[in-house]
């Protein structure tokens, strides 16, 4: 029943005129559905509050997208409860029974692609192949994951002692938070919950405020496909309200955190606290933020290198945490490098809203981040040469234009700070040797780049550029599951590797069993 081998889901070809059709009628059914009402669900039960989280769609303000229920601290403690009843049961399951649970999931997204890349279309202005190819992500999340949790069950080779017999293997460990993110409010939020589950926990899913309606659609297609009530709940609510109570639970044996470094530390350290009753040291998961750098050497194939940052700095509106926002040029390439991103940027980047599917930007989230990416233009015009900003349509939007700082000191704020939108910093480099360390020298280590056509450079920065997922003549965006496994390291992340080979061990205890013969 499972797939023996694992192949990224393709991505659909917006080229292709049936493929556009497609999507059109996506969107305009999703379109016939919005506005309507959403509850939380605990142990199953579709449950309302009275109050309401309003999504709206940040392309058009006045459109409600959505209303989802907003859970009150009761109903979080509730789905925790919920959770741990369900945990019971679900842990007894064959490792197979609950990955072909996965499987089934991922069919049925498979069925649903462009309805839920409409629902992001939506709530979020996506471009549409960045939705699309969120969905598809999904699917590779959900079958990598199946495949995995299964290979956790073949036994690890022990030395032997001659009288003795020994075993070892992995168990589920209990009741996990999941905290996901806005930007891939489908697929990280599938992975973070359903790798988890694969392997025998229960879940409470806290979806981020802005994206809640694609959180539902996808937690009941987790229930579609056989996820018992209990198992997964989905208690959405303000992260200031019912996070801490969340994360603090003693029942609670682990969290999955992918966001803002801000939060993500918040969180480790309620987390670090063993709390009255708690019998164990929670787990925490946090993925978080990047200030990701391309850097390009004297010897680098310049066209490439330039197409590699307008993509990477670009795509979904610089909201990517693995977006290129810092570029490291070398002096004797630097003014082509420079000249070349400029042109690029005008020739293939533009700002749209989504549903049309013409533009290759759609608004920022919201009003926060709007005002936040704005504050740092302004701060960017005092700190260094503003070579290139774009237009924005003329619509009720949070519509930001993409935009080009050059001759940045290595020190500047806009050099240095994540700013999470479509604003790119560059900065001059005399050597390699400069560009390695200042692309070290900053508390994030998520994504980076290196165009070079010398080979000892690129092999000094497989050695020494201090990111989780390093790209070696290509973007620094576009992570494939179980290709290019995914997550940071120091302030970026516990390295936790979305889509790798051991992320489920992030949620499992090995157990050790001697028998004297
Ligand atoms: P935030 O940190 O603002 O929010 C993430 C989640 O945390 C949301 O669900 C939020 O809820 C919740 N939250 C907020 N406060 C608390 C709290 N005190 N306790 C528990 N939960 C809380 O991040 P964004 O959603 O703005 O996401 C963007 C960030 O995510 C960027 O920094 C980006 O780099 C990073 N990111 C990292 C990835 C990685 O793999 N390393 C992947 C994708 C994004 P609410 O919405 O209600 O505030």
């Amino acid at each position: 029943m499972l797939r023996a081998t694992f192949t990224n889901e393709p991505s659909a070809d917006f080229s292709d005129p049936a493929v556009r059709d497609a999507m059109q009628a996506a969107l305009a059914k999703v379109g016939k559905e919005l506005g309507r009402e959403f509850p939380l669900i605990i142990g199953g039960e579709r449950r309302e509050t009275g109050n309401w989280i309003v999504s709206t769609n940040p392309g058009n303000t006045d459109q409600v997208v959505g209303k989802v229920a907003k859970a009150s601290k009761d109903d979080a403690l509730d789905a925790i409860a919920a959770a741990q009843d369900a945990f019971k049961e679900w842990r007894k399951l064959s490792m197979v029974g609950r990955a072909s649970v996965l499987l089934r999931m991922a069919a049925i997204v498979r069925r649903k692609r462009f309805e839920l890349a409409a629902w992001m279309v939506y709530e979020l202005d996506k471009p549409w192949d960045e939705a699309e190819g969120e969905v598809a992500e999904a699917v590779d999340f959900l079958e990598w994951y199946a495949a995995h949790a299964v290979k956790l069950t073949e036994r690890a080779e022990l030395a032997h002692l001659p009288n003795e017999a020994t075993d070892y293997f992995y168990q589920p460990i209990g009741v996990g938070i999941v905290i996901p993110p806005w930007n891939f409010p489908c697929a990280i939020l599938t992975g973070m919950t359903m790798g988890p589950i694969a392997v025998g926990n229960t879940v409470v899913i806290k979806p981020a405020t802005n994206t809640p309606v694609i959180g539902y659609k996808m937690v009941e297609i987790m229930l579609e496909a056989g996820v018992p009530g209990g198992v997964v709940n989905f208690v959405a609510g303000s992260g200031s309200e019912i996070g801490d109570l969340l994360v603090e639970d003693p029942r609670v044996r682990f969290v999955g955190f992918t966001g803002s470094k801000d939060v993500g530390v918040h969180i480790f350290e309620k987390a670090a606290k063993v709390q009255k009753g708690q019998r164990w040291l929670k787990r925490v998961t946090a993925e978080m933020g990047g200030k990701d750098a391309i850097i390009v050497d004297s010897s680098a194939d310049i066209d490439a290198a330039v197409e590699g940052i307008v993509t990477s700095a670009f795509g979904f509106s610089g909201q990517k945490c693995s977006a290129c926002s810092r570029v490291l040029v070398h002096e004797d390439v630097y003014d082509q490098v420079v000249d070349g991103v400029v042109v690029r940027t005008k020739a293939v980047v533009s700002v749209g809203s989504g549903l049309e599917g013409e533009a290759s930007m759609g608004a920022v989230v919201d009003k926060n981040q709007y005002d936040s990416i704005n504050k740092y233009i302004d701060i960017g015009k005092k700190e260094a040469k503003l070579v290139y900003q774009g237009d924005v349509p003329d619509a009720k939007g949070y519509y930001v234009p993409p935009t080009i700082f050059a001759d940045a000191p290595r020190s500047a704020r806009i050099a240095c700070e994540e700013i999470f939108g479509p604003v790119l910093t560059i900065v001059k480099v005399g050597s390699f040797d400069e560009a390695i360390e200042v692309a070290n020298d900053s508390e994030y280590g998520l994504t980076g780049s290196v165009y070079s056509g010398n080979r000892a450079n690129l092999e000094r920065a497989r050695e020494e550029f201090e990111v989780g997922n390093l790209y070696l003549n290509r973007k620094s965006t576009g992570a494939m599951m179980g290709v290019h496994p995914f997550a940071g390291v120091k302030l970026s992340g516990t390295n936790s590797k979305a889509g790798g080979p051991d992320y489920l061990l992030n949620f499992v205890e090995a157990k050790a069993v001697g028998e004297k013969l």
